[in-house]
């Protein structure tokens, strides 16, 4: 993927490498929505709801550092990946008459604050409402290239679209009227609503390549083979089957890794906002 010397967003909080400090923590809402998060990765929320009690208070360890110069690297793909999904997003919302108000989007290492309570890396990336940004441990990505075997710049790209379809789907309110169904629906049907909220953002995440393909040609040979292992390689069979060995398909969030293929390529061929309701197809 060409990427160097492009622009860059200016949306982007570094805090990786900064010093600790202690930060109140809060829950509500958006803690329902890292907690579904969280299971990008781990698969288990099992493992990860104790977490999930927050604490008024987290001690984040004291350190500071200066970046290496690989670590300066990452951040500058990500401003320049998060620079395209603003020009993407700016324009098609602008074609429906709408004004597109950019995320932000914080780095950090180990252990952050966000408007959804405490950031851990282990939670994988993630998209907070409340404060509207995305939250990115870059330890995420060399898990995924490592553990996962989905190498490579896209495959990044993707996971950073995929964050910001979240975004899309907060402004355009998607996102609401799905939270606001959580307690009228069993837990049940709710997951499933969930799992079309997922893949309605691989969707996005390809609507963003097709577009952002045609204005800045950056897709170089095996670009799109990447991000398709990645949206493979996130896929909750593939994470269950993992960590626990087999698939419970009722603890599905995210699709499994054939539905969030066929959806990110969906949007990738077309690059058609309208193709994308997942929440009325019978073919899921
Ligand atoms: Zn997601």
């Amino acid at each position: 993927m060409r990427w160097r010397d492009r622009r860059q967003s200016s949306n982007v909080e570094d805090r990786r490498g900064s010093s600790g400090r202690k930060i109140a923590v809060g829950g509500g809402l958006g803690t329902l929505v890292v907690a579904i998060l969280y299971l990008l990765l781990g698969g288990n929320l099992g493992d990860n709801a104790p977490d999930l009690q927050l604490s008024p208070q987290v001690d984040i360890p004291a350190e500071s550092r200066p970046l290496t110069a690989e670590e300066q690297d990452a951040g500058k793909f990500v401003a320049v990946v998060l620079a395209d999904t603003e020009d993407v997003w700016n324009m098609l919302f602008e074609k429906q008459g709408k004004s597109y108000q950019e995320p932000k989007l914080v780095l950090f290492t180990d252990l952050t604050t966000s408007g959804c309570g405490a950031a851990r890396s282990a939670s994988g990336p993630f998209y907070c409402p409340e404060d509207r940004t995305v939250y990115i441990d870059l330890g995420f990505f060399a898990e995924i290239q490592e553990r996962l075997n989905a190498p490579g710049d896209f495959a990044m790209a993707y996971v950073i679209a995929h964050e910001v379809g979240h975004h899309v789907q907060n402004q355009l309110g998607i996102m609401e009227r799905v939270m606001s169904q959580r307690d009228r629906i069993s837990e049940r049907d709710f997951s499933q609503v969930m799992v079309r909220l997922e893949l309605q953002a691989d969707f996005l995440a390809g609507v963003w390549a097709h577009r952002a393909q045609r204005m800045q040609n950056f897709l170089e040979e095996g670009d799109i083979e990447e991000g398709i292992n990645a949206a493979g390689a996130v896929g909750d069979d593939r994470i269950q089957r993992m960590t626990q060995g087999y698939v419970v398909p009722d603890a599905f969030t995210h699709g499994t890794s054939e539905q969030r293929i066929r959806w990110f390529l969906k949007g990738l061929r077309s690059g058609d906002l309208s193709e994308g309701d997942t929440f009325s197809t019978n073919d899921l």
